[in-house]
């Protein structure tokens, strides 16, 4: 088992991303505290790894709240005796995100205060409880959209998710002598309720698929086991990394399924 006798928090343990790494960490034997403000996706959780013969128990937190996140870290340590692993995932992308000119200050705010903030006040409680336990790691959810620009304007979560891979490299550099390493996953589009609910037709999904070099969307169980390898001690050299996890996305120039154009043909 490769989580064996460790703790880890999770944050968006509800759905998507966190729900699937719930279930990956709690069956390498981590015992998982799931924070969601979704009461029935976190305690579904829960009942899934119980049933499974796993080790968790739910609390409710919105990461955007100072005091909601003391207390998340105090429940990890007051229900499994110690914090090893902390996953900043919970993020939001909301429907009326757009360009500079038609993004309100209202979407803006929101859309930092959950994915910027929240990261910022899960390390503000979570770094003294991983020093109290000797170290540990941290994983912050970013995106493959912190590294391109895309045509389709989604600006204030794609200035969210930058500042996330920036964080998390500030982070990793302030505690890299304290056994505390902190590292960004940069998800590609995914399978997963987020993405899914505004690629609502055959179109839209087609029409972001042929962005993607591997042809399809990623699954939510797929991060899940990045997130396995950052959490466990088999990263133990890697700290201020952007792991991309993307189907080849930001690799791409030209994707497979688009014309090729014949090596000299441009001159
Ligand atoms: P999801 O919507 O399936 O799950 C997100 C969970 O976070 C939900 O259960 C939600 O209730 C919870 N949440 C939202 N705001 C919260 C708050 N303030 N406090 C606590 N919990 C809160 O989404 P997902 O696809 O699993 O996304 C997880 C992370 O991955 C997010 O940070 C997202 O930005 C990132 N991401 C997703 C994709 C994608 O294509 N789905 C791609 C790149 C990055």
């Amino acid at each position: 088992m490769r989580l064996k006798d460790k703790v880890a928090l999770i944050t968006g343990a509800g759905s998507g991303i966190g729900y699937q790494t719930a279930l990956r960490f709690a069956r390498e034997g981590a015992a998982v505290l799931a924070v969601d403000i979704n009461e029935e996706g976190g305690l579904q959780c829960v009942a899934d790894i119980g049933q499974r013969g796993g080790s968790a128990s739910y609390f409710r937190a919105d990461v955007s709240r100072a005091s909601d996140c003391e207390k998340m870290i105090d429940a990890a340590e007051s229900t499994f005796g110690k914090l090893d692993v902390l996953f900043n995932n919970a993020g939001i992308s909301h429907a009326e995100d757009d360009d500079a000119i038609n993004t309100s200050e209202a979407v803006w705010d929101q859309t930092m205060t959950v994915n910027v903030k929240g990261v910022f006040l899960g390390c503000k409680y979570g770094v003294p409880a991983l020093r109290r336990a000797g170290g540990g790691s941290i994983i912050n959810t970013a995106s493959f959209v912190a590294l391109m620009g895309a045509a389709t304007p989604q600006l204030a979560y794609t200035a969210s998710k930058g500042a996330v891979l920036s964080m998390t490299r500030e982070l990793a550099m302030i505690h890299a002598r304290e056994n505390i390493r902190v590292n960004a996953l940069c998800p590609g589009p995914l399978r997963t309720e987020l993405l899914m609910k505004y690629l609502d037709t055959e179109e839209k999904k087609q029409r972001r698929l042929v962005h993607i070099p591997m042809g399809r969307f990623g699954e939510a169980t797929e991060i899940a086991d990045a997130a396995l390898y950052l959490a466990s001690d088999e990263s133990s050299f890697v700290t201020g990394s952007s792991f991309m996890v993307d189907g080849g996305i930001t690799a791409a120039y030209v994707t497979p399924e688009q014309p090729r154009v014949k090596a000299g043909s441009w001159l």
